[in-house]
């Protein structure tokens, strides 16, 4: 008698779907090894010098959504909203920004986007005003701006790219003028830098070659941890659980190292503002509570 081979057919299919879908969408990284975050030297190098930043702008330059599955391993399906943001710390006279989001017509394809071009526009005027312009790390979401900047020469001394976002696989050089990157000098540094008075940089591969952290201290003691895109959303470092296996393969993540930086994420004292680059819902608390000012101001 013949055997029926598609009921185990259908089976190893199935099977394999489920596989497939635990590995990639649901399950968490374990920490490949400890990240330590001394917020006590931090602080230290921050203030070294005096001459701290009096406070903190932000701009909202676009919203747009993915699957929730996408930014916590394991949560479904549901779009979870999503933000670009930049940041302008402000001296009575200095300034420096932190990311630059992207152009309209590049945030677009982001699904379920909506560009503000307004805001984009006062970040293009803020980029031409600042002093020093630096980036959590080298995806497009985060340089484009730079990239799209009509005067570039202009801004090119102020630019602060560091040799590993410079190059990283993960900058897109096709997004860039020819020749503006290479009229870049690369930022080189080891363990804690600081880069103008109160604020300070600290390497953090993982979610890509290039990330770091920046912490940045202001004169009446509030202090801000702008990580960019370790965690997607506050999730990610209260449950320390990541992106799922579909950003390794879709981004080249090392998950192993996110997983360590969010558990040295969770561990920070509470005065210390965790600055999550995408998150709309610690965006409008930390507004509302008065730790950032909406909209660059005087351009
Ligand atoms: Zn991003």
């Amino acid at each position: 008698m013949r055997k029926k081979r598609w009921p185990w057919v259908v089976l190893t299919l199935l099977l394999s779907l489920l596989i497939g879908k635990h590995v990639l969408l649901d399950s968490a990284a374990e920490p490949s090894g400890k990240y330590v975050i001394d917020v006590d030297a931090l602080h230290r190098v921050a203030t070294a010098q005096g001459g701290l930043p009096e406070q903190i702008e932000v701009e909202k330059i676009a919203d747009f959504a993915f699957p929730q599955t996408f930014a916590v391993a394991g949560g479904g399906f549901h779009m979870h909203p999503m933000i670009l943001l930049a940041h302008r710390v402000l001296w009575p006279n200095r300034s420096l920004i932190i990311d630059t989001a992207m152009a309209p017509e590049a945030s677009k394809e982001m699904p379920g986007s909506h560009a503000d071009a307004a805001a984009y526009g006062r970040l293009q005027a803020a980029l031409l005003h600042a002093n020093t312009i630096i980036v959590t790390h080298e995806h497009e979401d985060h340089v484009g701006g730079l990239a799209k900047a009509p005067n570039f020469s202009a801004l090119a001394d102020k630019i602060l790219l560091t040799q590993e976002q410079l190059s990283s696989p993960k900058l897109k050089r096709e997004d860039f003028a020819p020749g503006t990157l290479e009229s870049l000098k690369p930022l080189s540094y080891n363990g804690l830098y600081l880069v103008a008075p109160g604020v300070v940089l600290q390497k953090a591969p993982g979610h890509s070659p290039g990330s770091q952290l920046i912490y940045v201290e202001l004169a009446n003691g509030t202090r801000y941890l702008f990580i960019g895109d370790i965690a997607w959303t506050a999730e990610n470092i209260q449950t320390k659980i990541g992106r799922p296996g579909l950003a390794k393969l879709l981004m080249k993540e090392d998950r192993g190292a996110v997983a360590a930086q969010l558990q040295a994420l969770s561990e920070l004292p509470k005065d210390v503002h965790v600055v999550i680059a995408h998150d709309p819902v610690t965006y409008a608390r930390d507004v509302k509570a008065g730790l950032f000012h909406q909209g660059f101001s005087g351009l």
